[in-house]
């Protein structure tokens, strides 16, 4: 893997997103994220991240989502520029907003404008006050609604090139802050500013809002027939993109004044389409769901198998060298021990010579189930390659680890390999040693002095321990 190649691989992460295969994106995040660490390059391990906290988003996986920007945000506050935190509170915003957690989300954008400020992105600042008074509106805050919003209109404003789209958006806002605040004569003026704004055309989603206010404005007035029709419109601009959250609200409204205009006929009519719009959400809602497991599942399954030994299902050298990590770092901030055991099989080559290399696969696997059938919580077991082995075990002494050594010792010796009805047995040499008093903060340094204890183990005749210390 070079750089290029990880070029190529962060292309087909956003080109996977694009095409809403958001279950493929996760996993080639997932991939880009272990070649980017390999590499150390820092923008693709935050192109992996962003990717897969928007991906998980779209499928509803929110706390997964959380985990990755949580993960961006470590990386982007070290290596990150302005437009990388950019992106963060972008999606930081969406799953703030999802949990109706508003405070964070307004938090959040708070800080994305005040970057775009700084950085005189008036589309990025105007936007940001558009999503705070979007906020305040859905917390029924109408007069900062309308406060942000006419900060947001002065931003876009500020645009260059001018954009009537990002003005337009804002006055959405602005005029449904209005509708709100009860003054129904300036939110008139503005919606009907907005309806008529040929500009509509090309925006759909916008045009939907504009007709969903309209609605809005004319029920308020009484005007029932009226508010139906712009409704009615709506439904169908909405229909052309399928929001089904969208079209929820809207059928509600629908059946909301068929009743106020007691129209049984019609309000039957509406009923029926709110049904069967509830069914698709259902649906929708149950293959989501179906989705996200897949993606969980699939996930801890690539993750397993990264991290385990593909011949004996124990760790391999690589998790050993991850939680060892992370053992140290504890065992040196909390005052403990840590003990790492090295192992080898005596002699393996000629057992390969003599039955075979499959036979001596089985030994390998037989050893391996041995051992890890004794292995406790604070302990663990992985294959470091070959016939060695290695054991790390957490909060115990040389002394008890010198001890754990000697059973361990037996219990191979014991082991008794069924060859065609003729039994083999095995030795085996053992390198013990701590991470003396923390000043031992790596695997590496860790696996480096037990394997000096296993070399002289077995310089010493095999078949016995060397403690080092
Ligand atoms: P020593 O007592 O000094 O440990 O000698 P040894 O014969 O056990 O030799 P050593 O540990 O240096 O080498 C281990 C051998 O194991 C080398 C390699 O041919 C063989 N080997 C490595 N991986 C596998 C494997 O997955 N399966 C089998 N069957 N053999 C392997
Ligand atoms: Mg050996």
């Amino acid at each position: 893997m070079t750089t290029v190649d990880l070029k190529t691989l962060q292309q087909e992460v956003s080109l996977l997103r694009a095409e809403g295969k958001y279950k493929e994106t996760i996993e080639a995040c997932y991939n880009l994220l272990n070649w980017a660490t390999e590499l150390n390059d820092y923008k693709a391990m935050l192109t992996a991240h962003i990717n897969s906290a928007a991906s998980f988003y779209c499928i509803g996986a929110i706390e997964e989502a959380f985990q990755s920007i949580e993960s961006y945000d470590e990386i982007c506050i070290k290596y990150g520029d302005e437009a990388d935190a950019l992106h963060l509170y972008n999606v930081l915003f969406l799953l703030y907003d999802y949990n109706k957690d508003y405070e964070k989300a307004k938090e959040t954008l708070s800080k994305s404008i005040e970057l775009g400020m700084k950085l005189e992105k008036f589309n990025i600042v105007s936007n940001g006050y558009s999503n705070l008074s979007h906020v305040c509106l859905a917390e029924g805050n109408y007069l900062d609604a309308l406060a942000m919003a006419s900060k947001g209109l002065e931003m876009a404003k500020l645009h260059e090139p001018q954009s009537r789209i990002l003005e337009l958006r804002v006055t959405l806002n602005i005029a449904q802050a209005y509708i709100g605040l009860g003054n129904q004569g300036t939110s008139k003026q503005l919606i009907d500013e907005i309806v008529h704004d040929p500009i509509l055309d090309s925006f759909i989603r916008e045009k939907s809002q504009a007709f969903i206010l309209q609605g809005n404005w004319l029920s308020k007035q009484k005007l029932y027939k009226e508010a139906f029709e712009s409704y009615s419109y709506a439904k169908e601009l909405v229909e052309s993109y399928n929001d089904v959250y969208l079209l929820k609200v809207i059928q509600e409204e629908r059946s909301n004044i068929c009743e106020k205009m007691q129209d049984i006929q019609l309000g039957y009519k509406v009923q029926k389409e709110y049904i069967s719009l509830l069914n698709e959400i259902n649906e929708r809602e149950l293959a989501l769901t179906a989705l996200k497991l897949d993606v969980t599942h699939n996930l801890s399954l690539i993750e397993k198998k990264a991290n385990t030994d593909y011949l004996t299902g124990l760790y391999n050298r690589n998790h050993l060298e991850t939680v060892t990590n992370d053992w140290l770092r504890q065992a040196y901030e909390n005052d403990e021990s840590i003990v790492c055991i090295v192992f080898d099989i005596d002699n393996f080559k000629s057992i390969n010579d003599k039955y075979g290399h499959l036979f001596g696969d089985e030994v390998i696997k037989e050893v391996a189930r041995t051992c890890s059938s004794k292995i406790d919580d604070n302990e663990m077991i992985g294959r470091y390659g070959g016939d060695e082995f290695v054991i790390v075990l957490k909060n115990t002494t040389l002394d008890k680890g010198k001890n754990r050594a000697e059973k361990l010792e037996k219990m191979i010796r014991n082991l008794q390999i069924d060859r065609d009805g003729s039994m083999i047995s095995i030795t085996s040499s053992i390198g013990v040693t701590s991470n003396s008093n923390g000043s031992i903060l790596t695997f590496n340094e860790l696996f480096h002095e037990a394997d000096v204890g296993l070399y002289r183990a077995k310089k010493k005749g095999k078949n016995q321990i060397y403690v080092t210390s």
